[in-house]
């Protein structure tokens, strides 16, 4: 006999996508039950790096002061063919002008403890197994709990009027739905490890464009390292899939290569690294379709909603899990269920065009030496590399002119460019 549970709102899965939604929901007064396979803490493969935008959001949801405890970072230095530009996060927008290194098993037990506190009624250790479909229409879940965190042990039913779909680069419970990713996009795969090192609390964190093959061709990817303030660095590197593959082995032989590369200056020895790398995925540039139904909204990578221009996928789940909730709140509150469909609508109108113009860029750095001729000609220019790293954090100040009027003439080109192949 399962254990049956109802609720206004149910969330699969407790990244920052989820963890958002159930937040936000919860704080606009609704019933949320989350359901979280893992037993928290638990560690998720990540750079760890929040950009000033995702702290933002951190802030919006009421952990502001709680920031104050992870270590800050005030700048970029970019670094390709032996030169460094150092740049500072910009200040004229409406966020903090800083941005965070919180290693993610701390992050995302942070944020589930506080959608807790919002409201939410949190299960973890409990796997969410398939869908409940009767006559076409999503009901709810049906659902495996271990016994070994917050949930109950063995088989549970729960119903729901709107589901969250929140499960991840993977999302079985999305694929179950009929949701696809776009092949022809480029996914990112990256792999990270933890060193110690003397600079280990630094303000800036580092991208590092020199990434080669063997035969010394310049990938299109970069090296990072990220102070975590902890006595550690989280370095690691990341790759757009088209040229890489999906070998795992070839992703080890060029992290063990670009560890070997690490600027000097952090001193890291690859011996000391504090346990084995580890890889995944990021499914990035919008590319899972649908991104909702009729009572369900899909979230974060879930919905393939990583940055295709650096690689950040906490923002756009913290983001993507604020604007679900709302959705979800007004359909509730209208009694509408069509108001589901404003989740694409806002989608689109904020993120279409700066998708699309990443989803061209990735495509474009697929072609051989295009990678090197560009970062050599924006390692020589200040300006270029300030307009780079705004348009890859998504902080293009449009009122800024100038420079960055570069970017909307990008955009207008990538609205005529057919992006399907
Ligand atoms: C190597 C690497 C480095 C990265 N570096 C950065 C970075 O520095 N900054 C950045 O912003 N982004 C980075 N990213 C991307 C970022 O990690 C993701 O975009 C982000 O975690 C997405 O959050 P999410 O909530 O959508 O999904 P996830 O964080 O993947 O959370 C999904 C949750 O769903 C749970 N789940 C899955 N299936 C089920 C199920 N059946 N039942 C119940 N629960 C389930 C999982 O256990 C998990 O807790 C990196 C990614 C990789 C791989």
């Amino acid at each position: 006999m399962s254990m049956r549970l109802s609720t206004e709102v149910l969330v699969i899965g407790a990244g920052p996508a989820g963890s958002a939604a159930a937040h936000w929901a919860a704080q606009a007064g609704h019933m949320v039950v989350v359901l979280e396979k893992e037993t928290m803490p638990r560690e998720r493969v990540c750079g760890d790096a929040l950009t000033p935008k995702a702290v933002g959001h951190l802030h919006d949801m009421g952990l502001g002061a709680i920031c104050d405890e992870f270590h800050q970072h005030n700048g970029l230095r970019m670094t390709a063919h032996g030169r460094s530009i150092e740049l500072r996060w910009p200040t004229d927008h409406d966020h903090p002008s800083h941005g965070l290194v919180i290693r993610r098993s701390t992050l995302d037990h942070l944020l589930l403890e506080h959608a807790t506190t919002t409201g939410a009624q949190v299960w973890t250790g409990v796997e969410v197994l398939d869908p409940i479909i009767e006559h076409g229409h999503l009901r709810g879940c049906r659902a495996f709990g271990s016994g070994n965190g917050t949930g109950p042990q063995g088989e549970i039913e729960v119903r729901a009027r709107f589901v969250v779909i929140a499960d991840g680069p993977l999302s079985s419970f999305g694929r179950a739905l009929g949701t696809a990713r776009t092949r022809t996009y480029a996914q990112g795969v990256a792999m990270r490890g933890y060193f110690p090192s003397i600079h280990h609390d630094d303000d800036v964190i580092e991208s590092v464009f020199d990434l080669r093959d063997n035969t010394g061709e310049q990938l299109p990817g970069y090296g990072w390292v990220f102070p975590v303030g902890d006595g550690t660095v989280n370095a690691g590197v990341g790759l757009l899939s088209h040229h890489h593959g999906n070998d795992p082995r070839s992703m080890r032989e060029l992290f063990d290569q670009w560890i070997g590369q690490i600027p000097e200056y952090w001193g890291i020895a690859s011996e000391d690294m504090e346990s084995e790398p580890k890889g995944g995925r990021l499914p990035m540039g919008a590319s899972v379709r649908p991104r909702s139904g009729p009572n369900w909204v899909v979230v974060g990578d879930a919905a393939g909603s990583v940055n295709p221009f650096n690689g950040d996928g906490i923002e756009p789940a913290l983001s993507n899990g604020r604007l679900a909730a709302t959705v979800i709140s007004d359909a509730i509150h209208s009694g509408d269920g069509l108001e589901l469909r404003q989740y694409e609508k806002q989608l689109v109108s904020k993120y279409d065009h700066y998708y699309r113009l990443g989803r061209l860029v990735t495509k474009a750095l697929g072609r051989p030496g295009l990678m090197r001729r560009l970062t050599l000609l924006g390692i020589q220019s200040r300006v270029l590399t300030e307009l780079v790293m705004r348009i890859s954090t998504n902080l293009v100040n449009n009122d800024a002119g100038g420079t960055e009027s570069v970017y909307e003439i990008g955009k207008v080109i990538a609205r005529l460019v057919p992006d399907r192949d």
